[in-house]
């Protein structure tokens, strides 16, 4: 048979083509963001099926997330000119193990049609356990457990195989709730996230009849960024390429994001020694970005340690230098961009016309996304939010709204459900149907219900008391939510706190829980650009309505882990302050390790950029009801100048930076030198013309500002509600007031006037 043409390989530079031809044998392509392995990777399986060395089942090709896989999917199918549908074990690594695990069930004691839990299921089960061996789940919240069990599951730790060191790990009852939790898994046949490669990998340490076969079946291994493997899934793929060490493995060890996942670079470094002889290819051509972008990216990424260290080059044109943008306030940033993607799209300062799909925003913590989401609503520009719940559907979210809800409206049965055991008020399903029952029968709302049954005694559960005090808060809520003397900011922080509900996640040890209460501030930000919580919820409900998957152009919107592997022509990076990016976790950290993931996703982040790259820094962010001057991030100080434009701050706006932002910026910058461009120059000259001391008068930080300043401790004030008093405390704009009347109070600082006045 002649052998099919291979138009392919003409795409394909000599190193390239070295890692789609050298079929047999283990093949390690270590190279830099944009160097082409994907399009190796994938391309090499084009190759495996066109030379008729495997059919489409016999190639197990494994990438990190869903989105990954469909483009492999896609571009195999493109290449090969047919579809790629005939490729089974081309997916995730979760979505393969699921598969394997349906047909060899029996042998982790499981039946075929398991249920997968999600993690609130698998958080309820914990919790009955932990209950049931009567452990203080404030102390030890269930939580707690869910991530340890998590990562003793990613070492590929079974409750039989856990090393002794382990034994101490949550007050020393881990260990036998582990194995009290994997049997109450089997018993209900389910199991959750972590089993599926658990489970798989021991079937194949138990069952060599099992592997054998799954060694021969699938000739041919190939996994996209590899550095990003935990301990279970290396496991996994050296059992299964363990017989004819047909593996392929492509990464980058500066790319590697996921360490506080349990991922372990070192897998990547240590490939040549578990697989000797193994044909290590580099790459160092660049076709993504253009030479500004890359060196940016290098110089960054050089001021880690211990990293291998490879140089990257390109042919394309330079192009953009990065663009550097200090903002007064994370609101102000958003807007920027706002505006920016906008005259993007037109074409603006001498670009070409970029259409919405080309941009990207690629954020450090989820939380940021609020503000572009706000500010995208507002003015009508179109965004997808790709690797996580948009801001308003998140848990806490729309518990704090169901809050507020109920607030406005008393008769928002589904908020009720919603919060009414949330957080814990010991009201479990009999009790809340006791509600319902009640509710129906007087014809009235659950609240009015949960009333009429606390009036008549009709419960005496032991959350009566719980419920009582929900009841008679959300009525004083209400009743202040018409009180001018009181802001609907306050009032919102007020519900939250004496709810219970920020309680409940401050007592949370868990890792997501500070993620969380992040989030709540960040919707207490929100609602200061409405009158009212009417105003606000009413907002809201159009987000959650606009959410239909229209087709059409958009913004794409996504944390920096989810942009792992993904490229766009037009980048933003927003939020490069110390304590947000490097995060402040990292930074508190002892050692270097946190820091330099944080670089690692820094160089991620600049990487994904094809042709612009925009980076964004606030001076001023609000962080527990409190503004906070920010410093520009410690990465921003290691980009290098020659490749960096400092644009012009938006004066646009009507503003001129503020002044707490401006010290910083020019601290940073006489330490670093990095403003030594012709933007930065403008910038001053800008400056000179309106003295950045002076405030602008439309901006409310500054106002804040202005009214914190107005007052010192000691001073007798007046509050509308709670009368005469003085100032014993002053933090930010609020302020602690001893009222003669009311006790000690924390009011914000606008509704406080002077004694005398
Ligand atoms: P990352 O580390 O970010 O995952 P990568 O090394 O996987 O990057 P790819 O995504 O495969 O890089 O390729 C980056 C871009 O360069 C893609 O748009 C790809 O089509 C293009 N590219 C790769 N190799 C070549 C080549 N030999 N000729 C032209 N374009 C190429
Ligand atoms: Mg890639």
């Amino acid at each position: 048979m002649a052998a099919r043409p291979m138009p392919y390989l003409g795409d394909l530079n000599p190193e390239q083509r070295r890692a789609v031809e050298t079929l047999d044998g283990p093949v390690l392509m270590l190279a830099g963001a944009g160097t082409g392995k994907t399009k190796a990777l994938t391309t090499r399986i084009v190759h495996l099926l066109n030379t008729g060395r495997a059919r489409p089942n016999e190639v197990l090709a494994v990438t990190f997330t869903n989105k990954a896989a469909r483009e492999m999917k896609e571009r195999v199918a493109r290449l090969l000119g047919q579809p790629a549908e005939g490729m089974p074990w081309l997916g995730t690594f979760h979505a393969i193990c699921v598969k394997l695990l349906r047909r060899h069930a029996e042998l982790a004691g499981l039946k075929s049609n398991f249920t997968i839990l999600d993690t609130d299921d698998q958080l309820r089960l914990l919790k009955q356990l932990v209950q049931a061996a009567n452990i203080d789940d404030k102390r030890w919240p269930a939580r707690l457990l869910a991530g340890i069990i998590d990562q003793w599951k990613n070492r590929a730790w079974t409750p039989d195989n856990l090393p002794a060191s382990e034994g101490s790990a949550y007050d020393g009852k881990g260990p036998a709730l582990y194995r009290l939790y994997q049997t109450r898994l089997r018993e209900l046949n389910a199991v959750d996230f972590g089993d599926l490669l658990l489970h798989v990998v021991t079937i194949f340490q138990r069952h060599d009849d099992v592997l054998a076969q799954y060694q021969r079946w699938f000739r041919y291994i190939l996994v996209d960024e590899y550095q990003d493997t935990n301990v279970a899934q290396y496991l996994w793929l050296r059992l299964l390429a363990g017989g004819h060490r047909n593996i392929c493995c492509v990464g980058d060890d500066d790319q590697s994001i996921y360490g506080w996942r349990g991922a372990e670079v070192g897998n990547i470094l240590r490939f040549e020694k578990d697989f000797p002889g193994a044909a290590v290819i580099r790459l160092e051509q660049n076709y993504r970005s253009t030479p500004h972008i890359l060196a940016a990216a290098s110089g960054v990424i050089s001021a880690n340690q211990g990293r291998l260290g490879k140089e990257l080059w390109t042919e394309a044109e330079s192009g953009e230098k990065v663009r550097l943008i200090g903002h007064w306030d994370g609101e102000e940033e958003a807007r920027w961009i706002g505006e920016e993607i906008e005259s993007m799209q037109r074409g603006t300062r001498g670009m070409r016309p970029f259409s919405l799909d080309d941009m990207a925003i690629l954020v450090r913590a989820s939380h940021q996304m609020r503000a572009f989401e706000d500010r995208f609503l507002t003015i009508g520009l179109p965004y997808r939010v790709i690797g996580g719940p948009r801001f308003y559907e998140r848990m806490e979210i729309r518990d704090a709204m169901a809050y507020f809800r109920l607030v406005v409206s008393p008769a928002d049965d589904l908020a009720f459900e919603r919060i009414v055991n949330t957080p814990k008020r010991g009201l479990g399903d009999k009790a809340q149907q006791k509600i319902q029952i009640t509710a129906r029968q007087n014809g009235v709302s659950l609240v009015e219900g949960a009333r009429i049954l606390l009036d008549d005694k009709g419960t005496a559960g032991k959350g009566a008391g719980e419920l009582r005090r929900l009841i008679d808060g959300l009525a004083r809520w209400g009743r202040m939510a018409g009180d001018a003397a009181i802001s609907h900011i306050e009032l919102a922080e007020m519900i939250l706190d004496e709810s219970g509900y920020t309680a409940m996640w401050q007592n949370d040890k868990t890792p997501e829980a500070p993620g969380r209460l992040e989030n709540l501030k960040e919707l207490l930000k929100a609602l200061e650009q409405f009158e009212n919580l009417q105003g606000f919820l009413e907002h809201v409900s159009l987000i959650m309505d606009n959410e239909s998957d229209e087709a059409g152009e958009k913004v794409t919107l996504m944390t920096l882990h989810a942009a792992k592997g993904l490229e766009f022509p037009a980048i933003f990076l927003p939020g490069w302050e110390d304590g947000l990016f490097p995060s402040q976790r990292s930074m508190d950290e002892i050692g270097v390790r946190g820091l330099e993931e944080e670089r690692r996703l820094a160089y991620v982040g600049i990487t994904r950029a094809e042709e612009v790259c925009t980076i964004s820094f606030a001076g001023n962010r609000r962080v527990y009801g409190q503004w906070q001057s920010q410093m520009p991030s410690r990465f921003i100080d290691e980009l290098p100048p020659d490749h960096v434009e400092v644009l012009t701050p938006p004066g646009l706006y009507g503003g001129g930076y503020g002044a707490a932002a401006t010290t910083s910026i020019e601290t940073r910058a006489a330490e670093a030198n990095v403003y030594n461009s012709p933007g930065w120059r403008r910038l001053q000259a800008r400056s000179a013309e309106r003295p950045l001391s002076q405030p602008h008068a439309a901006r409310s930080p500054v106002i804040d500002a202005q009214a914190v300043s107005a007052h010192v401790m000691g001073e007798r004030v007046f509050h509308q509600k709670f009368g005469y008093g003085a100032i014993i405390g002053i933090e930010g704009d609020k302020l602690e007031i001893e009222f003669d009347k009311a006790g000690t109070k924390k009011v914000v600082a606008r509704f406080i006037t002077g004694a005398d006045d």
